[in-house]
Protein backbone atom coordinates (compact mmCIF):
# COMPACT_ATOMS: atom_id res chain seq x y z
CA UNK A 1 0.00 0.00 0.00
CA UNK A 2 2.08 2.66 -1.15
CA UNK A 3 -0.22 5.17 0.51
CA UNK A 4 0.82 4.37 4.02
CA UNK A 5 4.72 5.27 4.18
CA UNK A 6 4.24 8.42 2.85
CA UNK A 7 1.47 9.94 4.70
CA UNK A 8 3.21 8.36 8.22
CA UNK A 9 6.08 10.15 6.90
CA UNK A 10 4.79 13.27 6.02
CA UNK A 11 2.73 13.09 9.47
CA UNK A 12 6.00 12.25 11.09
CA UNK A 13 4.11 9.60 12.98
CA UNK A 14 6.02 7.79 15.27
CA UNK A 15 3.70 6.75 17.61
CA UNK A 16 1.21 4.78 15.03
CA UNK A 17 0.85 1.15 16.27
CA UNK A 18 0.92 -0.02 12.50
CA UNK A 19 -0.12 -3.59 11.81
CA UNK A 20 -2.36 -3.32 14.51
CA UNK A 21 -2.65 -5.57 17.49
CA UNK A 22 -5.01 -8.95 16.95
CA UNK A 23 -6.08 -10.55 20.35
CA UNK A 24 -7.88 -13.68 21.51
CA UNK A 25 -10.52 -12.70 22.71
CA UNK A 26 -12.77 -15.93 25.17
CA UNK A 27 -15.48 -14.57 26.65
CA UNK A 28 -17.51 -16.04 29.31
CA UNK A 29 -20.32 -15.12 26.89
CA UNK A 30 -23.20 -17.64 26.16
CA UNK A 31 -22.29 -19.58 22.86
CA UNK A 32 -18.91 -17.90 22.83
CA UNK A 33 -17.43 -21.53 23.26
CA UNK A 34 -19.03 -22.71 20.08
CA UNK A 35 -16.82 -20.04 18.23
CA UNK A 36 -13.69 -18.63 18.10
CA UNK A 37 -13.24 -14.86 18.47
CA UNK A 38 -10.11 -12.54 18.34
CA UNK A 39 -10.15 -8.66 18.18
CA UNK A 40 -8.34 -6.42 15.51
CA UNK A 41 -7.42 -3.77 17.90
CA UNK A 42 -7.83 -0.61 15.67
CA UNK A 43 -8.24 1.53 18.79
CA UNK A 44 -4.45 0.95 19.10
CA UNK A 45 -3.50 2.32 15.97
CA UNK A 46 -2.82 5.86 17.84
CA UNK A 47 -3.58 7.96 20.96
CA UNK A 48 -5.64 10.68 19.23
CA UNK A 49 -6.56 9.27 15.72
CA UNK A 50 -7.63 5.99 16.31
CA UNK A 51 -9.39 3.38 14.73
CA UNK A 52 -10.99 3.63 11.14
CA UNK A 53 -10.63 7.49 11.11
CA UNK A 54 -6.63 7.15 10.75
CA UNK A 55 -7.24 4.14 7.92
CA UNK A 56 -9.78 6.35 6.01
CA UNK A 57 -7.65 9.53 6.41
CA UNK A 58 -4.69 8.36 5.84
CA UNK A 59 -5.61 6.85 2.53
CA UNK A 60 -7.67 10.25 1.44
CA UNK A 61 -4.68 12.29 1.86
CA UNK A 62 -2.12 9.55 0.54
CA UNK A 63 -3.87 9.42 -2.08
CA UNK A 64 -4.28 13.14 -2.47
CA UNK A 65 -0.03 13.26 -2.09
CA UNK A 66 0.33 10.93 -4.56
CA UNK A 67 -2.10 13.21 -7.41
CA UNK A 68 -0.88 16.38 -6.46
CA UNK A 69 2.58 15.36 -5.17
CA UNK A 70 2.09 17.20 -1.53
CA UNK A 71 -1.00 17.58 0.76
CA UNK A 72 -3.74 19.86 0.58
CA UNK A 73 -3.22 23.63 2.03
CA UNK A 74 -6.81 23.25 3.18
CA UNK A 75 -9.08 21.06 4.47
CA UNK A 76 -12.71 20.96 4.86
CA UNK A 77 -14.93 18.85 6.32
CA UNK A 78 -18.38 18.09 8.28
CA UNK A 79 -19.53 16.44 11.90
CA UNK A 80 -21.17 16.62 14.84
CA UNK A 81 -20.59 17.92 18.29
CA UNK A 82 -18.70 14.56 19.20
CA UNK A 83 -17.22 14.01 15.96
CA UNK A 84 -14.57 11.49 15.68
CA UNK A 85 -14.12 12.24 12.07
CA UNK A 86 -13.36 15.98 12.77
CA UNK A 87 -11.35 15.50 15.88
CA UNK A 88 -8.91 12.87 13.68
CA UNK A 89 -8.64 15.34 11.17
CA UNK A 90 -8.19 18.40 13.63
CA UNK A 91 -5.65 16.73 15.06
CA UNK A 92 -4.11 15.47 11.44
CA UNK A 93 -3.83 18.64 9.83
CA UNK A 94 -2.79 20.39 13.41
CA UNK A 95 0.08 18.26 12.89
CA UNK A 96 0.75 18.94 9.09
CA UNK A 97 -0.13 22.64 9.08
CA UNK A 98 -3.24 22.32 7.52
CA UNK A 99 -5.54 24.94 7.42
CA UNK A 100 -8.87 23.40 8.76
CA UNK A 101 -12.32 24.15 8.53
CA UNK A 102 -15.10 22.25 10.45
CA UNK A 103 -18.74 22.48 9.34
CA UNK A 104 -20.45 21.68 12.80
CA UNK A 105 -24.08 20.64 12.90
CA UNK A 106 -25.89 22.69 16.03
CA UNK A 107 -24.66 26.18 17.35
CA UNK A 108 -22.26 24.91 20.11
CA UNK A 109 -20.33 28.33 20.67
CA UNK A 110 -21.20 28.68 24.33
CA UNK A 111 -21.16 25.00 25.22
CA UNK A 112 -18.27 23.34 22.77
CA UNK A 113 -17.67 19.69 23.44
CA UNK A 114 -14.39 18.52 24.74
CA UNK A 115 -14.06 17.65 20.97
CA UNK A 116 -14.53 21.19 19.85
CA UNK A 117 -12.31 22.59 22.62
CA UNK A 118 -9.61 20.53 21.44
CA UNK A 119 -9.99 21.74 17.58
CA UNK A 120 -10.26 24.71 18.74
CA UNK A 121 -6.57 24.57 20.60
CA UNK A 122 -5.37 23.27 16.93
CA UNK A 123 -6.64 26.38 15.25
CA UNK A 124 -9.50 24.85 13.53
CA UNK A 125 -11.73 27.44 11.94
CA UNK A 126 -15.27 26.42 12.84
CA UNK A 127 -18.06 26.78 11.30
CA UNK A 128 -21.53 26.10 12.79
CA UNK A 129 -24.50 25.16 10.95
CA UNK A 130 -28.25 24.84 11.70
CA UNK A 131 -29.23 20.73 10.86
CA UNK A 132 -31.36 21.80 7.66
CA UNK A 133 -28.14 23.92 6.09
CA UNK A 134 -25.86 20.90 7.42
CA UNK A 135 -28.61 18.70 5.12
CA UNK A 136 -26.75 19.90 1.92
CA UNK A 137 -23.11 18.36 3.43
CA UNK A 138 -23.37 15.89 0.24
CA UNK A 139 -25.31 18.10 -1.93
CA UNK A 140 -24.02 18.69 -5.83
CA UNK A 141 -24.73 22.36 -5.81
CA UNK A 142 -23.56 23.13 -2.11
CA UNK A 143 -20.25 21.44 -2.33
CA UNK A 144 -19.96 23.29 -6.11
CA UNK A 145 -20.23 26.42 -4.40
CA UNK A 146 -17.74 25.91 -1.41
CA UNK A 147 -15.18 24.70 -3.62
CA UNK A 148 -15.32 27.63 -5.65
CA UNK A 149 -15.44 29.46 -2.54
CA UNK A 150 -12.29 28.12 -1.35
CA UNK A 151 -10.77 26.43 -4.74
CA UNK A 152 -7.74 25.32 -2.82
CA UNK A 153 -9.65 23.07 -0.63
CA UNK A 154 -9.78 19.69 -0.22
CA UNK A 155 -13.47 18.71 0.90
CA UNK A 156 -13.77 15.56 2.48
CA UNK A 157 -17.27 14.21 2.65
CA UNK A 158 -18.51 13.76 6.60
CA UNK A 159 -16.89 10.35 8.41
CA UNK A 160 -14.64 10.51 5.76
CA UNK A 161 -15.94 8.40 3.40
CA UNK A 162 -14.37 9.13 0.11
CA UNK A 163 -13.71 6.17 -1.81
CA UNK A 164 -10.35 6.45 -1.47
CA UNK A 165 -11.32 5.28 2.25
CA UNK A 166 -12.17 2.00 1.23
CA UNK A 167 -8.16 1.48 0.03
CA UNK A 168 -7.43 2.38 3.88
CA UNK A 169 -10.08 -0.34 4.75
CA UNK A 170 -8.79 -2.75 2.60
CA UNK A 171 -5.00 -2.96 4.74
CA UNK A 172 -6.91 -3.91 7.49
CA UNK A 173 -8.10 -6.89 5.88
CA UNK A 174 -4.72 -7.35 4.83
CA UNK A 175 -3.36 -7.54 7.99
CA UNK A 176 -5.72 -9.62 9.27
CA UNK A 177 -4.98 -12.36 6.31
CA UNK A 178 -1.42 -11.86 7.79
CA UNK A 179 -2.60 -12.92 11.13
CA UNK A 180 -4.80 -15.16 10.96
CA UNK A 181 -4.58 -17.90 7.58
CA UNK A 182 -8.01 -18.20 7.19
CA UNK A 183 -11.24 -16.08 8.68
CA UNK A 184 -15.44 -16.42 8.54
CA UNK A 185 -16.65 -13.28 9.42
CA UNK A 186 -15.09 -10.05 10.21
CA UNK A 187 -17.71 -7.71 12.13
CA UNK A 188 -17.55 -3.65 12.23
CA UNK A 189 -19.99 -1.20 13.20
CA UNK A 190 -22.01 0.69 10.84
CA UNK A 191 -22.85 4.62 10.59
CA UNK A 192 -21.53 6.10 6.80
CA UNK A 193 -20.56 2.38 5.51
CA UNK A 194 -17.44 3.21 4.25
CA UNK A 195 -15.50 0.86 6.94
CA UNK A 196 -17.92 -1.99 5.72
CA UNK A 197 -17.98 -1.47 2.26
CA UNK A 198 -13.52 -1.09 2.42
CA UNK A 199 -13.80 -4.19 4.46
CA UNK A 200 -16.42 -6.24 2.23
CA UNK A 201 -14.36 -5.19 -1.34
CA UNK A 202 -11.00 -6.34 0.24
CA UNK A 203 -12.94 -9.86 0.76
CA UNK A 204 -12.20 -13.28 -1.16
CA UNK A 205 -13.95 -16.54 -1.50
CA UNK A 206 -16.02 -17.06 1.61
CA UNK A 207 -15.23 -14.79 3.79
CA UNK A 208 -17.93 -12.48 4.95
CA UNK A 209 -18.29 -8.90 6.37
CA UNK A 210 -20.77 -8.31 9.24
CA UNK A 211 -22.25 -4.83 9.88
CA UNK A 212 -23.61 -3.91 13.55
CA UNK A 213 -25.67 -0.73 12.44
CA UNK A 214 -25.12 1.75 15.15
CA UNK A 215 -28.11 4.04 13.76
CA UNK A 216 -31.85 3.16 12.54
CA UNK A 217 -31.11 2.79 9.24
CA UNK A 218 -32.80 -0.12 7.89
CA UNK A 219 -32.27 0.16 3.49
CA UNK A 220 -30.78 3.73 4.24
CA UNK A 221 -27.16 1.92 5.13
CA UNK A 222 -27.38 -0.55 2.67
CA UNK A 223 -28.03 2.08 0.15
CA UNK A 224 -24.65 4.04 1.23
CA UNK A 225 -22.54 0.84 1.16
CA UNK A 226 -23.88 -0.27 -1.96
CA UNK A 227 -23.31 2.88 -3.46
CA UNK A 228 -19.85 3.09 -2.00
CA UNK A 229 -18.73 -0.23 -3.41
CA UNK A 230 -21.42 -0.99 -6.50
CA UNK A 231 -19.19 -3.62 -7.71
CA UNK A 232 -18.41 -5.59 -4.71
CA UNK A 233 -20.02 -9.47 -4.21
CA UNK A 234 -22.95 -9.70 -1.92
CA UNK A 235 -20.46 -10.90 1.17
CA UNK A 236 -21.78 -8.48 3.43
CA UNK A 237 -24.71 -8.11 5.34
CA UNK A 238 -25.94 -5.40 8.05
CA UNK A 239 -27.53 -6.68 11.35
CA UNK A 240 -30.19 -3.79 11.88
CA UNK A 241 -31.39 -5.16 15.54
CA UNK A 242 -28.51 -3.98 18.06
CA UNK A 243 -29.07 -0.08 17.11
CA UNK A 244 -30.72 0.39 20.56
CA UNK A 245 -33.20 4.13 20.39
CA UNK A 246 -31.00 5.30 18.13
CA UNK A 247 -27.43 6.97 17.03
CA UNK A 248 -25.17 7.76 20.08
CA UNK A 249 -28.35 7.15 22.34
CA UNK A 250 -27.51 4.81 25.22
CA UNK A 251 -29.58 2.55 27.81
CA UNK A 252 -28.69 1.02 30.81
CA UNK A 253 -27.86 -1.88 29.82
CA UNK A 254 -25.20 -1.20 27.39
CA UNK A 255 -23.54 1.37 29.61
CA UNK A 256 -23.54 -1.81 31.91
CA UNK A 257 -22.32 -3.94 29.08
CA UNK A 258 -19.02 -1.30 28.29
CA UNK A 259 -18.35 -0.88 32.07
CA UNK A 260 -18.60 -4.89 32.21
CA UNK A 261 -16.05 -5.32 29.59
CA UNK A 262 -13.77 -2.58 31.06
CA UNK A 263 -14.08 -4.67 34.01
CA UNK A 264 -13.72 -8.48 33.23
CA UNK A 265 -11.55 -7.55 30.36
CA UNK A 266 -9.75 -4.30 30.19
CA UNK A 267 -11.59 -3.59 27.33
CA UNK A 268 -12.10 -0.26 26.48
CA UNK A 269 -15.24 0.46 24.67
CA UNK A 270 -17.38 3.39 24.29
CA UNK A 271 -21.40 3.05 23.84
CA UNK A 272 -21.54 4.88 20.31
CA UNK A 273 -20.07 2.30 18.27
CA UNK A 274 -17.84 -0.30 19.72
CA UNK A 275 -19.84 -0.93 22.81
CA UNK A 276 -23.07 -1.45 20.24
CA UNK A 277 -20.56 -3.71 18.16
CA UNK A 278 -19.71 -5.82 21.06
CA UNK A 279 -23.42 -5.98 22.75
CA UNK A 280 -24.69 -7.18 19.24
CA UNK A 281 -22.12 -9.82 18.65
CA UNK A 282 -22.85 -11.29 22.52
CA UNK A 283 -26.46 -11.16 21.49
CA UNK A 284 -25.49 -12.91 18.31
CA UNK A 285 -23.27 -15.90 20.06
CA UNK A 286 -26.27 -16.18 22.69
CA UNK A 287 -28.86 -17.04 19.47
CA UNK A 288 -26.56 -18.98 18.06
CA UNK A 289 -26.44 -17.28 14.70
CA UNK A 290 -22.99 -18.31 13.87
CA UNK A 291 -22.13 -21.66 12.65
CA UNK A 292 -19.74 -23.34 15.17
CA UNK A 293 -16.34 -23.66 14.37
CA UNK A 294 -16.91 -20.25 12.84
CA UNK A 295 -13.52 -17.69 13.46
CA UNK A 296 -14.71 -14.14 14.04
CA UNK A 297 -13.07 -10.68 13.75
CA UNK A 298 -14.42 -8.31 16.15
CA UNK A 299 -12.90 -4.40 14.88
CA UNK A 300 -12.57 -2.43 17.19
CA UNK A 301 -12.59 1.22 15.50
CA UNK A 302 -11.90 3.05 18.83
CA UNK A 303 -13.48 5.83 19.17
CA UNK A 304 -13.37 6.53 23.07
CA UNK A 305 -12.74 10.68 22.26
CA UNK A 306 -16.52 10.91 21.70
CA UNK A 307 -17.24 9.86 24.76
CA UNK A 308 -16.39 12.91 26.45
CA UNK A 309 -19.13 14.30 28.37
C1 LIG B 1 -16.77 6.77 12.51
C2 LIG B 1 -16.74 5.56 13.34
C3 LIG B 1 -17.37 4.37 12.95
C4 LIG B 1 -18.26 4.29 11.73
O1 LIG B 1 -17.56 3.98 10.58
P1 LIG B 1 -18.26 4.20 9.15
O2 LIG B 1 -17.18 3.95 8.19
O3 LIG B 1 -18.70 5.64 9.15
O4 LIG B 1 -19.40 3.29 9.03
C5 LIG B 1 -17.22 3.26 13.74
N1 LIG B 1 -16.51 3.31 14.89
C6 LIG B 1 -15.91 4.43 15.31
C7 LIG B 1 -15.19 4.42 16.59
C8 LIG B 1 -16.01 5.59 14.55
O5 LIG B 1 -15.41 6.71 15.00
Amino acid sequence: MPNQPLCSSVFSFGETCLPSPLQRFQPDWAGAEQVELWIKRDDLIHPIVSGNKWRKLSAVLGSYADRTGALPAHIISFGGGFSNHLHALGFLCHTADIRFTAIVRGHYQHNPTPMLRDLMQWGTDLSYVNKTDYRQRSEAPYLAALQQRYPEALVIPEGGSAQEALTGMGQLVEEIRGGLATFDHIACPVASGATLAGIAAALQGREQALGIAVLKGQEYLETLVENLSPHAPANWHIDHAHCGQGYAKTSPELTQFCSDLQCQYALAVEPVYSGKLFMGIRKKLAAGDFTPGSRIVLVHTGGLQGARR
